[in-house]
């Protein structure tokens, strides 16, 4: 019954009947498919404030993709050329703005006379990416506010964009990394982000690899997926594994059968463990050894035992804090010792945006999932990973339509998919997308970042 109810609900003449009624309704989100020719196709315009510092590396990036490229008068001016005429009555899928060079708030207008000018030329499912300097990098204060301003300018650029199913965020490039640049953008840029809004992402210096094939990113490379039987799991394995990966997946004997299945399709490798036994990170390591170790850790077995506190039972609290939390950072240790991850390998956590807001009825779960990103800043900052070019970084998931989201009472979960810019929930592959550009060797730059993909949930930070 709720199924054709909500059939209807996301039928042309439900949604029509929701919008006279004054809901919101979703825009359907352009996602990625194998078969488009590059990852960025149709209409973009450049614009920058003083003295931006990213413009060439931006043209670089968008010349090996299908775009139609206009600039501002000031982007136009310090690249040496003419604004081009035609671009006020251009209608853009994507509006880039650099503003690397501000030191000084007044500066900004340059930002305000841009979206001021072009937002409304924004197509549906659109891009806008800020680009900027990590603000703690800034030579003065004042720099360093500026800098910061435009991730509040970002994200309610998102807020506002956010009803035709496009989406903002800003991309913070360290001085010197400014090469590294390529993989953020393209990934921002392309339909792969469909389900991503509202979020800062940081690039920093590191060795970064080639990718050859853009389709194949993974090519040749060992990915290890905890949990990968089913739901989210089993996109992140589909997915690494459309773009070239070899998956090694784990899940506990009672999943078998479904593992089996999935490795089965993907040409990949079953490890039956239960990630929280003593003898799981030995088996894991040995798993991946014989292919010669790993070079992306996906730590997304998860589980939730929701009772407010006073309710909870100890053994639900340990045991939701043992398999998100504890037990990936075991298996992580025992890779490392064994050094069984690769160097310019990359290690992912799953975290989840209730992990970052907290919520009700889920204190083990929410500090099982903040935990994952204290894990993950603090682990970018060590010297061991720096030294073998490792990168680390987690995912936090919003609403994402998986088992777990279908068996929400139907309008607690119709209101629920919509508290976000993009007014739907996500699906999995949005989850699994972000992660793959994480794996990706061209992110090595693309470290200690918590990104959410909550189509900008109302919650959290
Ligand atoms: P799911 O329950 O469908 O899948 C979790 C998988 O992990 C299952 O295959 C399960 O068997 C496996 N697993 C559980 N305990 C294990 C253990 N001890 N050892 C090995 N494998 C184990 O859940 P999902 O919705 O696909 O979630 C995947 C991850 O995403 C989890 O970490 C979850 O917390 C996180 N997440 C999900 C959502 C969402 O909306 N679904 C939102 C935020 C975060």
């Amino acid at each position: 019954m709720s199924d054709r109810i909500e059939k209807l609900i996301n039928s042309a003449a439900g949604k029509k009947l929701l919008g006279a009624m004054g809901v919101t309704v979703a825009t359907d989100l352009q996602r990625y498919n194998t078969s488009q020719s590059s990852y960025f196709a149709g209409t973009v315009l450049i614009g920058a404030g003083e003295n931006a510092k990213l413009l060439n590396n931006i043209q670089t990036n968008l010349s090996d993709s299908d775009a139609q490229i206009f600039y501002s008068p000031d982007a136009a001016t310090q690249l040496g050329g003419e604004a081009d005429s035609n671009a006020s009555s251009e209608r853009y899928q994507a509006l880039i703005f650099d503003g690397s060079g501000f030191v000084d708030a007044t500066e900004l207008v340059s930002a305000y006379r841009f979206f001021n000018t072009n937002i409304r030329k924004l197509k549906s499912s659109g891009r806008i990416v800020v680009l900027g300097r990590p603000h703690m990098q800034c030579k003065t204060p004042e720099a360093a506010a500026t800098q910061r301003a435009l991730e509040g300018l970002s994200r309610s650029l998102a807020k506002e964009v956010g009803g035709k199913g496009a989406t903002a965020q800003l991309i913070t490039v360290a001085e010197g990394a400014e090469g590294n640049l390529d993989s953020s953008l393209r990934f921002i840029l392309s339909p792969k982000s469909a389900y991503i809004s509202g979020q800062v992402i940081k690039v920093r210096s590191a060795d970064t690899a080639a990718v050859a094939d853009w389709h194949k990113p993974l090519a040749g490379k060992i990915a290890l997926v905890t949990g990968a039987s089913r739901g989210i799991g089993e996109a992140i394995a589909d997915t690494l594994a459309r773009d070239g990966a070899t998956i090694v997946g784990v899940d506990v004997a009672p999943m078998e059968a479904d593992l089996n299945k999935v490795m089965a399709r993907l040409n990949g490798k079953a490890v039956i463990a239960d990630i929280t036994s003593a003898d799981a990170p030995a088996i894991i390591a040995k798993a991946l050894s014989d292919l010669g170790g790993a070079d992306i850790i996906v730590h997304n077995a998860g589980v939730t035992r929701d009772k407010t506190i006073a309710n909870m039972s100890e053994q639900h609290w340990q045991m939701t804090l043992d398999i998100n939390l504890a037990a990936a950072q075991r298996i992580t240790t025992e890779l490392l010792k064994t050094n069984t991850i690769n160097d310019g390998g990359s290690i992912i956590g799953v975290s989840s945006m209730n992990g970052i807001g907290g919520q009700r009825g889920q204190t083990n779960y929410a500090a099982s999932k903040a935990g994952v990103i204290g894990y993950v800043d603090f682990m970018a900052q060590s010297a061991e990973l720096a030294a073998k070019n490792i990168s680390v970084n987690a995912v936090a998931p919003g609403f994402i339509e998986t088992a777990m989201t279908a068996a929400i009472p139907l309008f607690t979960r119709m209101f629920g998919r919509r508290l976000n810019s993009l007014s739907q929930g996500g699906l999995p592959v949005d989850v699994a997308e972000t992660i793959s550009f994480f794996g990706n060797p061209s992110s090595r730059g693309v470290s200690g970042n918590t990104v959410r993909v909550c189509g900008q949930s109302w919650f959290g930070a």
